[in-house]
């Protein structure tokens, strides 16, 4: 056991779904031709002029309220000046004292079970900036032959979320950025894909002895482009850190880079190379009054958030909470769960389904359930089936395998490899007395009350039968006979 423990702050960003940028009527999407959704504004020409979207505004105060933030009443944005190639102007437009969404916080539920606060010290609105691409020819690894930028990003709307440092470990750390995705899903204001970089995160952490009170000194790490990349870069800095510390050595603050394939981190600047940005009033725009009414309009178009949708999935589906929570944890999940939830009233039967096979298969894949070609009717159509008897449990996994790879409907699988379970007795009879006069010791064992027996010969008529035949007749049947 170390004597340390770690500490954990978050910065993150999500880029909002509007349909226009932040400063300019540019359009905001993903990728595409570079610089082809760009302006004088987005692209920083002087004597341009930004003005305020306002959709934009709504989507930080709605994230706010989420996150349970002051909203404030007046806010303003400030120039953060620094010069980078990806932003022409030299200054990004963001905010510094005045953030739309003030002190707040998100309870996280951590894999033991316990329900942790998570301080949210600010939610403000800034810009993104354009895209560099650094190109080599000669194929040398490090450094490039030239580079690129393509502002098509430059100027979208982007909400930056800072926590207090109240994270204590990494796996919480990936719950809290899971919870803050599956909130923004559920507000509907971005598609907060790590891959893509509409969600991205750094991650600040110190090590401190047990019991002490001050923090110790950071380190933030960039580059994690997926929740598991966080983890384990926390994993390794933490690492890092208690190694030095344990040979008396000191932590070094600096901003370091996260290298996913050497699993690593190294040194991007230290403290001393520190920008400073020179924060000051952007005079092009005016500050803004969100007046109470304005707010309380606002939170009366917040949806149904993860939280309240898991108790009402207790509540409407009996669910137990286990169950609740798992189907509630992501937007996707749970949308499928009650799309299906229309059609098929055995919740539990559905849940058990969803969890199990279901989960099986999309992490076999690495698919996220709307990623696949398996619908709620898909599901529907075959639990149906395993109710009416048409098929039998075990032939309702094959069926469910066909379907999650060709997107075929079950009854279509059912129907072109004759899986339709044999529930005709005669027929099934026929294949019992088979088997039970080819196995006359599995019979005998039986009679002395060796139960185990009866499995074997369940599934030697199985076998005969391809599955087909209705579990419950085979059972019936055998003890029938054997009784005579
Ligand atoms: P900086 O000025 O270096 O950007 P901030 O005070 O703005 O630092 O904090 C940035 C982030 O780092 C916040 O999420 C905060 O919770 C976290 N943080 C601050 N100090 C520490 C520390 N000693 N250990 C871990 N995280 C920290
Ligand atoms: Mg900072
Ligand atoms: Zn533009």
């Amino acid at each position: 056991m170390s004597d340390y423990e770690a500490v954990i702050g978050l910065e993150i960003h999500i880029e909002l779904n509007t349909q226009s940028k932040m400063f300019c009527d540019c359009e905001v999407a993903f990728a595409g031709e570079p610089n082809t959704r760009t302006c004088e504004v987005c692209l920083g020409m002087p004597g341009s002029l930004p003005v305020t979207n306002e959709k934009a505004i709504q989507y930080i105060a709605k994230l706010g309220l989420a996150l349970n933030c002051e909203i404030a009443n007046f806010t303003q944005f400030h120039r953060k000046n620094y010069f980078y190639p990806d932003m022409p102007k030299d200054y990004q437009i963001s905010q510094f004292d005045l953030p739309v969404a003030g002190k707040g916080y998100l309870d996280i539920e951590s894999d033991t079970g316990e329900f942790k606060r998570i301080g949210i010290t600010r939610a403000h609105i800034e810009e993104d900036t354009g895209k560099m691409l650094h190109i080599s020819r000669t194929g040398r690894i490090h450094g490039a032959d030239y580079s690129l930028v393509d502002f098509n990003r430059a100027g979208t709307p982007l909400a930056e979320v800072v926590t207090e440092p109240d994270i204590r470990n990494p796996d919480d750390a990936r719950i809290f950025m899971q919870s803050l995705r599956n909130i923004a899903l559920h507000l509907g204001i971005s598609d907060v894909n790590m891959e893509e970089g509409s969600l991205r995160v750094d991650a600040n952490v110190s090590l401190r002895k047990v019991g002490q009170k001050e923090l110790g000194t950071k380190t933030e790490v960039k580059n994690m482009n997926s929740f598991r990349a966080l983890k384990r870069a926390l994993d390794f800095e933490i690492a890092r850190h208690t190694k030095l510390l344990e040979a008396g050595e000191r932590v070094v603050q600096e901003t370091r880079h996260w290298d996913d394939a050497g699993g690593k981190t190294t040194s991007l600047r230290s403290k001393e190379e520190a920008h400073d940005y020179r924060y000051f009033p952007e005079p092009d725009l005016v500050p803004l009054t969100l007046k109470p009414s304005y707010i309380e309009e606002i939170r009366a178009t917040l949806p149904e958030l993860p939280e309240a949708r898991r108790k009402r999935f207790e509540d409407q589906y009996s669910l137990v909470p286990h169950d609740a929570r798992v189907l509630s944890f992501e937007k996707a999940v749970g949308d499928f769960f009650e799309e299906s939830a229309k059609d098929y009233k055995n919740y539990k039967s559905l849940v058990n389904w969803i969890m199990g096979e279901f989960s099986y298969h999309l992490n076999n894949q690495g698919l996220a359930i709307d990623e696949c070609a398996l619908t709620p009717k898909h599901l529907v159509q075959l639990l149906k089936m395993i109710d009416d008897n048409t098929i039998s449990g075990k032939i309702a996994k094959e069926v469910f395998d066909e379907m999650f790879n060709t997107g075929k409907l079950p009854s279509v699988i059912v129907e072109e490899k004759g899986l339709t379970q044999i529930t005709d007795q005669s027929e099934i009879e026929k294949v019992v007395d088979m088997v039970l006069e080819e196995n006359p010791q599995a019979v005998t064992d039986l009679k002395e009350g060796k139960d185990r027996a009866l499995g074997f010969l369940v599934g030697q008529v199985m076998r005969l039968t391809k599955g087909k035949a209705s579990p419950e007749l085979v059972n019936k049947l055998l003890w029938e006979k054997i009784k005579q």
